[in-house]
């Protein structure tokens, strides 16, 4: 990441909206603002796959759900925060993969510029290539700051988006169960 260039577009759009960059409380905004989008955008050009790579042996194993993963992410419309909590269910296919790991892998996609429904699918994707699961379904429900911040400002109202690879499709008496112990609905 070029933190150069975000700190020169950040003096500009600085001195764009009438500010004055030399002032006392902005004299280090454009080099705060550059760290800052190096660690919100973290994820681009990580690779998934890595945190993914470490799996166990589960034979019988049913349905595992994963759900409230906690994200921040940054929509590429208008490079606002979206944030909320993602819910990953999956059915083994003989390989399940350590809790912290899912954390790592929606990380991986929330730190970049997003759009929710992308992240929903690269996840569900992501999961049902690494650990060759019968059926994975993934559920997001964000609030947009584009969306509550200006526009309509409907504070709290959230976008639920979900992927359904596998079992899932075909399924709705599975994906019924995993939606409800998701406690979706
Ligand atoms: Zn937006």
């Amino acid at each position: 990441m070029d933190t150069q260039k975000i700190e020169t577009a950040i003096t500009m759009l600085l001195e764009a909206v009438g500010e004055d960059p030399n002032r006392e409380g902005l004299k280090d905004t454009p080099s705060r603002v550059a760290r800052m989008y190096e660690e919100l955008l973290g994820g681009m050009g990580h690779d998934a796959t890595e945190h993914l790579s470490k799996v166990f042996s589960a034979p019988n194993s049913e349905m595992v759900v994963e759900k409230n993963i906690e994200f921040y992410s940054l929509c590429e419309h208008h490079m606002l925060p979206f944030f909320g909590n993602v819910h990953i269910a999956y059915i083994p296919n003989g390989k399940v993969v350590g809790l912290s790991k899912m954390g790592r892998l929606v990380e991986v996609y929330a730190r970049r510029l997003q759009i929710q429904e992308r992240m929903t699918d690269e996840i569900a994707d992501e999961l049902a290539t690494a650990l060759d699961a019968k059926g994975v379904l993934v559920v997001i429900e964000a609030e947009h700051l584009c969306m509550t911040m200006r526009g309509i400002k409907k504070r709290g109202a959230k976008t639920v988006s979900y992927a359904s690879r596998g079992i899932f499709r075909d399924d709705s008496v599975k994906k019924q169960e995993a939606l409800s112990l998701m406690g979706v609905i």
